[in-house]
């Protein structure tokens, strides 16, 4: 039996009873007759749904609606940007040697590791299963390369056996940057199936390893730990 993950509430940026106590003060005030407080707390709730549905209910870290919202809505960010495409390696195997519970926990903590000493404006969402995407706007591609290395690194260098002996954890990750300059920048979604043809290059190249391409070879970062 897995405890409860200590870091949940931390991470929640609303417990879910905060929308629902809303809602109650609303209606009270509402029958009081006082409308602007019972106004003031339904925008309280309604704000905390909108950035709910926004939430990856695992992770907690933005989710797939997110992410086509900020990639394909109007205001998507102009180049400089970097995408990065990253998957658990051999993940399956870590659910079944050790349960889903405990494949859930690393899945939360990986996406924790991920969101750290991002640059502002850029985020981590989950893509879909143990699939996540970094999106790195204003960076020129150096930066997003040590940018995904250093996640990368956080991952492989935590300390998973205090969560379960002998549990190892790594990612691999395929980095696509867009250049600012003349002419028409490559769409998001064009630029979002590159890392995805990267990450693939970087799990047959041997899993815990960034793939970008550099110039018209693909390289890759390989590492010691
Ligand atoms: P690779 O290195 O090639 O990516 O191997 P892999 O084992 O990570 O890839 P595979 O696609 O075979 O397995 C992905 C696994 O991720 C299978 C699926 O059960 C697991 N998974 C996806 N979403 C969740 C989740 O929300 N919780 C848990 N515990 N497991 C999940
Ligand atoms: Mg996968
Ligand atoms: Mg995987």
């Amino acid at each position: 039996m897995v405890a409860e993950d200590e870091g949940a509430l931390r991470r929640s940026p609303h417990p879910p009873d905060l929308l629902r106590l809303h809602e109650a003060i609303a209606g009270l005030f509402a029958t009081q007759g006082d409308w602007r407080r019972a106004y003031q707390h339904l925008r309280s709730a309604l704000d905390i749904a909108r950035d709910g549905s926004l939430r990856d209910a695992l992770t907690s870290s933005y989710n797939r609606r997110y992410l086509d919202e900020r990639l394909y809505g109007p205001f998507t960010d102009a180049p400089p940007r970097a995408i990065a495409l990253i998957d658990l390696d051999r993940f399956k195997g870590v659910n079944d040697t050790y349960g889903h519970l405990v494949g859930d926990r690393v899945l939360r903590r990986v996406a924790d590791l991920l969101q750290e000493e991002l640059p502002p404006d850029a985020f981590c969402a989950r893509y879909g299963g143990e699939e996540f995407v970094l999106w790195l706007p204003g960076v020129d591609a150096g930066h997003a390369v040590r940018i995904v290395d250093a996640a990368r690194r956080r991952v492989a260098r935590h300390p998973w056996s205090e969560l379960q002996p002998g549990l190892r954890v790594t990612i691999s990750a395929g980095l696509a940057h867009e250049a600012a300059g003349p002419g028409t920048p490559t769409s998001p979604e064009r630029q979002l199936r590159r890392a995805d043809s990267l990450l693939y290059a970087a799990k047959r190249a041997g899993r815990n390893k960034v793939a970008y391409r550099d110039r018209q070879s693909t390289r890759l970062m390989t590492h010691s730990e």
